[in-house]
């Protein structure tokens, strides 16, 4: 059996749109393809009549400053991602998720809107885009509107988009300024694809020896990417020390739900081992904002 009937290569955001709401249902937007073909040719996705290619787009695979933000179209690939100067120079976390997603192969062909449409709270892009506080810029046939990059998610695999009518044309995040700085970190089987065991993204802004704003975010610490402002709360207005760290630790790990994942880490095993990567990214962040 065809898993598709129809593909079909928009240029433009409204044609794209254009294509999902007019195309033979079902119609299903496709970028890398590294997580949509799997799961079609392993059964776990439906069959569907029409593939709408996002990467000819020209608008989604621009990755520029706009004004005070900089904008990273979601049809760029991870590999561009993990090597563009204005990315490490602005969302050095975002740097550090690419070049650990996949091999080099898998990262030439999948894009950062598709990591983040899949919408799997681990996904390593997702979570550092979740503590760089990114906005989304959505597109449906009305036009396009922006939203709280948290907004997009509705559970695990599920984001909050009407996927008959929207997509994601990318993502803006603010530039950075002096003082500020980011991490990312993930524990990962030796022998393991896909998904880490763990994940952790520190963005923050020091004033001093203080933490004047800090962002913390952890997958996979729910059902959706996990924010862990309890911890962040904590830390505001505070320096670094032994014992505010374990502090907000232990708000961290009141406010993850961890879950088990048969294939890669208990429940138990993830909360023992978050301390040390929030530590490890906490700090790190930290001495690069200096
Ligand atoms: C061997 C291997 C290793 C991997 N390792 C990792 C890893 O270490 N870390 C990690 O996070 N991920 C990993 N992945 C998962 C995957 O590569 C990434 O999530 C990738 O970024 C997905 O992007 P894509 O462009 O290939 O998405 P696609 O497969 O094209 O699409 C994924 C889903 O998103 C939808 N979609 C895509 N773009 C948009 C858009 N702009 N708007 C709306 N919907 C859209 C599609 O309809 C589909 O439902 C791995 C995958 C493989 C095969």
């Amino acid at each position: 059996m065809n898993l598709w009937q129809k593909y079909v290569r928009p240029s433009s955001v409204k044609e794209a749109v254009q294509a999902l709401v007019s195309a033979p249902p079902p119609a299903v937007p496709i970028a890398g393809g590294t997580d949509l073909m799997l799961d079609l040719k392993q059964g776990r996705h439906a069959p569907v009549h029409t593939l709408i290619d996002l990467t000819f787009v020209d608008e989604m695979k621009r990755l520029e400053l706009r004004g005070n933000e900089l904008f990273i179209g979601a049809a760029v690939a991870v590999n561009r991602v993990a090597a563009d100067p204005l990315v490490a120079a602005h969302a050095q976390a975002l740097v550090e998720a690419a070049n650990l997603i996949a091999g080099p192969q898998v990262r030439n062909a999948a894009t950062i809107g598709g990591n983040v449409a899949h919408a799997l709270p681990a996904a390593d892009g997702t979570i550092a885009l979740t503590a760089l506080n990114a906005q989304a810029e959505v597109a449906s046939p009305e036009g396009t509107r922006r939203m709280p990059f948290t907004a997009l998610f509705a559970g695990p695999g599920k984001s909050s988009l009407d996927k008959s009518r929207e997509i994601i044309v990318g993502f803006y995040l603010p530039q950075a300024r002096k003082g500020q700085a980011s991490c990312f970190k993930r524990i990962m089987r030796p022998q393991g694809v896909a998904l880490p065991i763990l994940n952790c993204s520190v963005w923050l802004e020091r004033e001093g020896d203080l933490f004047k704003e800090v962002r913390v975010a952890v997958g996979p610490g729910g059902s959706t990417p996990f924010r862990a402002a309890e911890a962040e709360a904590f830390l505001r207005g505070k320096p670094l020390t032994e014992e505010n760290f374990s502090g907000a630790l232990e708000a961290l790990l009141a406010q993850a739900k961890f879950r088990t994942s048969a294939r890669r880490a208990s429940a138990d095993y993830r909360r023992h081992i978050v301390g040390g990567l929030f530590k490890d990214a906490l700090e790190t962040a930290w001495g690069r904002a200096a």
